[in-house]
């Protein structure tokens, strides 16, 4: 099978062509990872398979790259994770990563078929599913940076799930994943639509504890699973923001377009089984305003985006301290956890139960 993936727009691409061990291969440059987010970053990137450029109606270009699954899949775990992770972890990172890339194309492509006008009048990264290509090359979709980080060692975890995916009654699961769930996983509903994903339930995670120690007292063993640019966050599993009334008003001015004045509060109303906060009210003296759900609430609250939305909030005179856990939505596995798992000795297929309650691995993909 395969993928066209979207690795940037720019107002023109710079690329060259280059080989590896032989092999044809091309170079993009200023390729932006981390979009949005605190690791927001410019790489150049090597790739395998054909490169094609994409012009948009707006005048800008995209760069495609296609792919055969397998070999994006090596690669996603190389840049979601590190080739240097114990193989139980980077397989279990296979058959997520696998499994999420084939719903999310089937999605899209059923999609655009039914709806082409939908591709008119807007540049590839605007719309929420993607025109022209099947997935993004950032972490809206799964990170791939070509050839960058891959090592033999992600070759043999991908060799070794060839073709799994994880199923839940017949039907190929939407593995969600994240950094690191700060002590409990998510539901799906506090953080899109409002149904019920049977494999996508909160459980207890103390493995992304015990990880963060690790990364607190510099342990090797999971230094070598990050990427260098994930272990910059060492506070990932418990953090504190702090901002003056007067910071919090302008971010928010400058992150929602309200002006609320002077901020007097902000008060959860709801929240999911972690402790995500899915609906969060914010008084101000002039406007008094409900903003959910969670990446909604990250983003309004930050210059670039809060790690989570579990926090609780105090209040000191004029200064707001916001107590925090976790790095990302919380839902399905939680990468620094699964990597304490593999350090601990658990299996791909108990990482993935665990993680996925009720679900299990199946061939499908030929
Ligand atoms: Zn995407
Ligand atoms: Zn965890």
């Amino acid at each position: 099978m395969n993928l066209r993936i979207g690795i940037l727009t720019a107002p023109q691409i710079r690329w060259e062509r280059s080989s590896r061990n032989g092999k044809p291969t091309f170079i993009l440059h200023d390729v932006r990872i981390g979009i949005g987010f605190h690791w927001d970053r410019r790489q150049t990137q090597e790739f395998a398979g054909e490169l094609s450029i994409l012009r948009n109606p707006n005048g800008t270009q995209t760069a495609i790259n296609t792919i055969d699954m397998e070999d994006y899949i090596t690669s996603v775990i190389s840049s979601e994770m590190s080739a240097h992770s114990p193989l139980e972890l980077l397989k279990a990172h296979a058959v997520i990563s696998r499994s999420w890339a084939v719903r999310q194309c089937m999605n899209n492509r059923s999609q655009s078929s039914s709806n082409p006008s939908a591709a008119m009048g807007t540049s590839a990264f605007e719309s929420g599913g993607h025109i022209g290509f099947d997935l993004c090359a950032d972490d809206h979709c799964q990170r791939y940076e070509g050839l960058r980080s891959v090592h033999p060692r992600a070759e043999e975890a991908v060799e070794a799930t060839r073709g799994q995916v994880l199923t839940y009654d017949g039907e190929i699961c939407d593995t969600r994943f994240y950094k690191c769930c700060g002590g409990k996983t998510e539901i799906f509903s506090t953080c899109w639509e409002n149904k019920n994903v049977p494999y996508l339930q909160s459980v207890e995670c103390p493995y992304c504890g015990r990880a963060a120690e690790r990364l607190q007292r510099g342990e090797q063993v999971i230094l070598d699973c990050l990427q260098a640019y994930d272990s910059e966050t060492l506070d990932c599993h418990d953090w504190q923001v702090t901002y003056t009334a007067q910071e919090l008003q302008a971010i928010l001015l400058e992150k929602t377009g309200i002006d609320f004045g002077t901020i007097r509060s902000l008060r959860p109303i709801e929240r999911g089984a972690s402790g995500r906060i899915s609906l969060l009210e914010i008084v101000g003296d002039k406007r008094t305003e409900r903003i959910g759900k969670e990446l909604k609430i990250r983003r309004a609250l930050s210059r670039t985006c809060l790690y989570s939305s579990w926090f609780d909030v105090e209040k000191r005179e004029d200064v707001f301290i916001l107590n925090g856990h976790g790095w990302g939505h919380g839902v399905g596995l939680c990468q620094l956890g699964a990597a304490e798992m593999a350090l601990e000795g658990a299996t791909c297929r108990e990482i993935l139960c665990y993680y996925y309650p009720g679900a299990e691995i199946a061939n499908r993909i030929a």
